[in-house]
């Protein structure tokens, strides 16, 4: 059997506090990333049928904009896990953790929130529960795994280098410290690299000398964006080659094929472990900003981590597991703003861990949206010490001749909420929100509350140019 995994995802490039993409001019002529991908990729590839025919996860940022923006895309995915079912009695989807964040880099406790907000943002979508989750960068270590099993994920995707004796394919069983166990899947490298570096000629004459089951397992973005046309040719392969294909699912109903020990913290990106997402690794060139990065990223969670805990009491990590239902838009009216805050700091937090800014070797976009996340954390603290020690920290972080402050917005949140609604004003609509920020005048004020912690601010209209110490 053959089964294709297509990982697909986005980096979250959105602001922060207004929860927006701004425009990225080196998308053009689409106004940002998402939107261009999705026309070179997401949707000839959901035009074409293709993601009923393999195994996919998607990271929730990038399924919630598809929902929003490109619903097409967004029913075809449902309707891709659906045809699974009823081909192989095993949906098509593997849930994703919530933000895409390197497990084994953060406290045990994120990484249960990451996975339970994933499972049930999964549920929330797909209508089931998930049998598979799928690992950022397939970072992982055995507390990692555990987790999964404490969350009821059945089995997850690992390659070949991080299992010892390199087997490919699989189930294969792992035993786990607790006694438990957990299912991987091994994705087979040679083809799976052929197939995402080579293109599909090579891909079929590697396929040619495989033997056993065969998991091949890269980005869905191979597929017309990295690739023009491989959306074409995956649509052909799997025409000729139907009664070959199965998913996960299927092929975990059939047994384990034999056990495996995984290698502790490595990644399918970083021949370095998890050195890429912590350390000048060599990975993608120079990057002696990695570290520091890690280190900032890793105080603001410790920092917002002291100041829960003082304040919601062990009662608060209740609170954080049970908002992901708030986040997908339930009701938020028994919690209190302080608690919402507090709530919203750990989400920024998490948020701020997301693996892309630490990706590439150069500074780029993902790593500015990592510092406003750290940003946004540490603000809703109320806690002004800790908002200076994160600047001093900031001032001290030099990155390529500047220092990290200038990541930081100055006109941010219900100052730029108030600044763009007299914006379009001007231009003729009277918006009630601007993101989650609903903007009303009142008197010779504007009032704006942020609908996610119901705090309120209030800026003079004649004063609001420039005027950042309105803020406060
Ligand atoms: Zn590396």
């Amino acid at each position: 059997m053959i089964i294709f995994h297509l990982h697909l995802y986005q980096p979250d490039r959105s602001d922060p506090w207004l929860e927006m993409i701004f425009p990225e001019p080196s998308a053009s002529p689409y106004r940002h990333w998402n939107e261009r991908i999705s026309h070179e990729c997401y949707e000839p590839n959901a035009e074409l049928g293709n993601y009923n025919w393999v195994n996919f996860d998607v990271g929730p940022p990038l399924l919630s904009w598809l929902r929003q923006n490109r619903p097409m895309v967004y029913m075809a995915l449902r309707e891709a896990d659906k045809a699974g079912l009823e081909r192989w009695g095993y949906g098509n989807a593997l849930a994703h953790p919530y933000y895409h964040v390197i497990l084994p880099l953060v406290p045990r406790r994120d990484r249960d929130v990451l996975v339970y907000w994933g499972v049930e943002y999964f549920k929330r979508h797909f209508k089931r529960s998930p049998e598979g989750m799928w690992l950022p960068e397939m970072a992982v270590d055995l507390e990692t795994l555990e987790v999964l099993a404490d969350n009821g994920i059945a089995y997850t995707v690992l390659t070949q280098s991080q299992v010892k004796g390199r087997r490919a394919g699989g189930p294969y069983k792992v035993v786990l410290p607790s006694g438990r166990s957990i299912a991987v899947f091994v994705r087979d490298e040679r083809l799976s690299d052929e197939l995402a570096f080579g293109g599909f000629e090579r891909f079929v004459e590697a396929l040619r000398g495989a033997s056993g089951d065969v998991v091949v397992a890269l980005d869905g973005e191979t597929f017309g964006h990295h690739q023009k046309g491989a959306e074409k040719m995956l649509a052909q392969f799997i025409a000729h080659h139907r009664d070959e294909l199965a998913n996960f699912g299927r092929l975990y109903e059939s047994g384990y094929r034999g056990e495996v020990e995984i290698v502790e913290r490595t990644s399918w990106s970083c021949p370095h472990g998890l050195g890429r997402w912590s350390r000048d690794c060599g990975c993608g060139g120079p990057a002696p900003w990695r570290e520091g990065l890690r280190r900032l990223i890793d105080w603001v969670g410790e920092t917002v981590d002291k100041a829960f805990e003082e304040r919601l009491g062990p009662e608060g990590w209740r609170l954080l597991r049970e908002y992901i239902y708030v986040l997908m838009g339930g009701d938020s009216s028994g919690y209190s703003t302080e608690q919402l805050k507090l709530l919203e700091a750990q989400r920024a937090k998490l948020a701020a861990n997301t693996s892309d800014a630490w990706f590439f070797a150069r500074v780029g976009i993902e790593f500015g949206i990592a510092v406003k996340w750290a940003l946004r954390a540490v603000e809703l603290l109320d806690d002004a010490q800790a908002l200076e020690e994160l600047m001093r920290r900031l001032g001290e972080f030099v990155v390529n001749g500047r220092t990290a402050l200038a990541f930081c917005p100055r006109l941010r949140g219900p100052l730029m909420a108030a600044v763009m609604y007299v914006a379009l004003s001007t231009a003729g609509q009277t918006p009630e929100k601007v993101g989650p920020y609903i903007v009303k005048p009142v008197d010779d004020e504007f009032e704006v509350v942020d609908t996610r912690t119901r705090e309120a601010f209030r800026f003079r209209h004649d004063l609001l140019w420039g005027s950042v110490e309105n803020l406060k």
